[in-house]
């Protein structure tokens, strides 16, 4: 029997604490709300605490578009050298910021308790309740313990858009009829390579880092040789040969890989298990066993083809394999595809989105440079038919061809600031989630250090990179 426990009253309860949730909670909290985030892991960071570089902090034309909590978050890592002192100019991501994702689960927890958030970890949504219309509370489940809970206003940064959906709120998933989604990734970490070697093989030959012509930018040696740190794709040479020797199934064409700031230590994104439903655990269940297989392939690849990491060794893996996309609910605007090609940056825009068009498609990945950030409008996080109801990250009101700039984690930061403090201000003056004084959003987010126009100073020049 399932004893129910009442965790009393809320103005705001966040789901999933990643690079949209975190955020999201800690910004309603320092607004002054009441606020309760909600994680099914035993730490926090989502997608962020598997090692990856933060992208796009900067866009292409150099100028900073993060940042609000997202930057602080980077500062304090700094400070315990957790990364290589903020972002880094990149070529083909605009910007890298390299991060140690155990430090960035401390850092992260402690900008939760100092801003007042109430934690509750290892557990999951179980059910909304709504009435009317209206999201009026929560039950959570977690070790054969259920737990209610009321709220004014209910985030949903589950990535899969699962507490929307709980709520019945409308939403999409993939391209219209076909709901299929990009492949889903498992990370993780080799220690031991020998990053001197990985360069001189890289001066040596050139051809091993250049992306396809359709990327329209390219890597240069200088940016592998002067950076702090580089996210390398490539070693297609090597892919052709362990291939046709049998020795590589996984369904990629190039590797990618970041110098992290751990010395000699690199997070690899390589795994890829195609033709998932992120929303159907027995599909995910699938994924995890092939992803995990992947693993040993790819280690067993790099130590036998690629020069630097013959004594290499798993340093770590991820909690789990991640979607790129999934549920995204429909909001009271949609970011269309027009966004993209027209760099759109409305008035509305409570986020900037610096990075480029990204999806990963069959063997390879569709890459289309950005002149300049986007802006992301106040309406895709709002439901529009679930009062009380915002989501945050990357699922989001957005079609799929925008969610592929989108996603980055730096912009999934920004959205999730911009949740937070208007889920406060829903709260605070009792208006519904779609009258939100949207310009004073802006102010308040403005005023706490968010970045929402694309005018500034030109402050990294990534033009250097041509
Ligand atoms: C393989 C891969 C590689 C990527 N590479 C990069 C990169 O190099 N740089 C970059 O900037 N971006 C990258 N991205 C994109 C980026 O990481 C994501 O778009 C971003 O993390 C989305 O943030 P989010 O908070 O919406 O979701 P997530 O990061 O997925 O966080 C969701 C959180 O919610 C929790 N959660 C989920 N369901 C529940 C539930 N029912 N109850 C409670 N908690 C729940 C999860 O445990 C997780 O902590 C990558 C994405 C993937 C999948």
């Amino acid at each position: 029997m399932i004893v129910s426990n009442n965790l009393g009253k809320y103005d705001v309860v966040v789901i999933g604490g990643g690079p949209g949730g975190l955020p999201a909670a800690i910004a309603a909290a320092r607004e002054g709300s009441k606020t309760l985030l909600v994680e099914r892991n035993g730490f926090l960071g989502g997608v962020a605490a598997t090692g990856l570089p933060l992208l796009a902090f900067y866009d292409r034309t150099g100028a900073q578009v993060v940042g609000g909590i997202g930057d602080e978050l980077v500062r304090r890592l700094d400070r315990v050298g957790a990364t290589f002192d903020g972002a880094i100019p990149c070529p083909i991501h605009n910007s890298i910021t390299p991060v140690n994702p155990f430090w960035l689960r401390i850092e992260a927890a402690k900008m939760c308790e100092e801003a007042g958030v109430d934690l509750m970890f290892s557990a999951e949504v179980e059910d909304v309740t709504v009435v009317e219309s209206r999201v009026t509370g929560v039950s959570l489940i977690s070790r054969g313990r259920k737990y209610t809970a009321e709220t004014k206003v209910l985030i949903d940064s589950t990535g899969d858009g699962t507490a929307a959906y709980l709520a019945g709120a409308d939403y999409e998933m993939g391209q219209g009829e076909d709901t299929r989604v990009q492949p889903v990734s498992l990370v993780f970490s080799l220690g031991n390579v020998d990053i001197d070697a990985v360069l001189e093989y890289i001066k040596n030959h050139p051809e091993t880092f250049s992306n396809p012509p359709t990327y329209g930018v390219h890597y240069t040696l200088d940016y592998f040789l002067d950076s702090r740190s580089f996210y390398f794709t490539g070693f297609e040479e090597f892919i052709k040969v362990a291939r046709e020797n049998g020795e590589f199934d996984v369904p990629r064409d190039r590797v990618i890989f970041a110098k992290q700031p751990n010395s000699n230590e690199v997070v690899v994104n390589a795994v890829r298990v195609s033709d998932i439903d992120p929303t159907d655990p027995m599909s995910m269940s699938k994924a995890e066993v092939v992803a995990h297989r992947q693993v040993e392939t790819l280690i067993n690849f790099f130590r036998k083809y690629c020069p630097g990491f013959e004594n290499c060794f798993l340093a770590n893996i991820a909690a789990g394999t991640y979607a790129r996309e999934s549920r995204r609910i429909v909001g009271i605007k949609t970011l269309e595809d027009d966004a993209v090609n027209d760099y759109l940056v409305p008035e509305d825009t409570i986020a900037l989105a610096g990075y480029n068009l990204d999806i990963h498609t069959g063997v390879g990945i569709v890459l289309q440079p950005s002149e300049h950030a986007i802006g992301v409008p106040y309406g895709c996080l709002v439901s529009r038919n679930v009062d009380g109801l915002l989501a945050s990250g990357r699922c989001i009101s957005a079609k799929p061809y925008p969610l592929g700039l989108i996603r980055a984690m730096s912009t999934c930061f920004a959205i999730g600031e911009a949740a937070g403090t208007a889920a406060a201000m829903s709260v605070r003056s009792g208006t519904k989630l779609s009258a939100v004084d949207v310009s004073e959003l802006r102010n308040r987010l403005s005023k706490n250090g968010a970045i929402l126009s694309t005018d500034q100073e030109t402050q990294h020049p990534i033009a250097q990179f041509g």
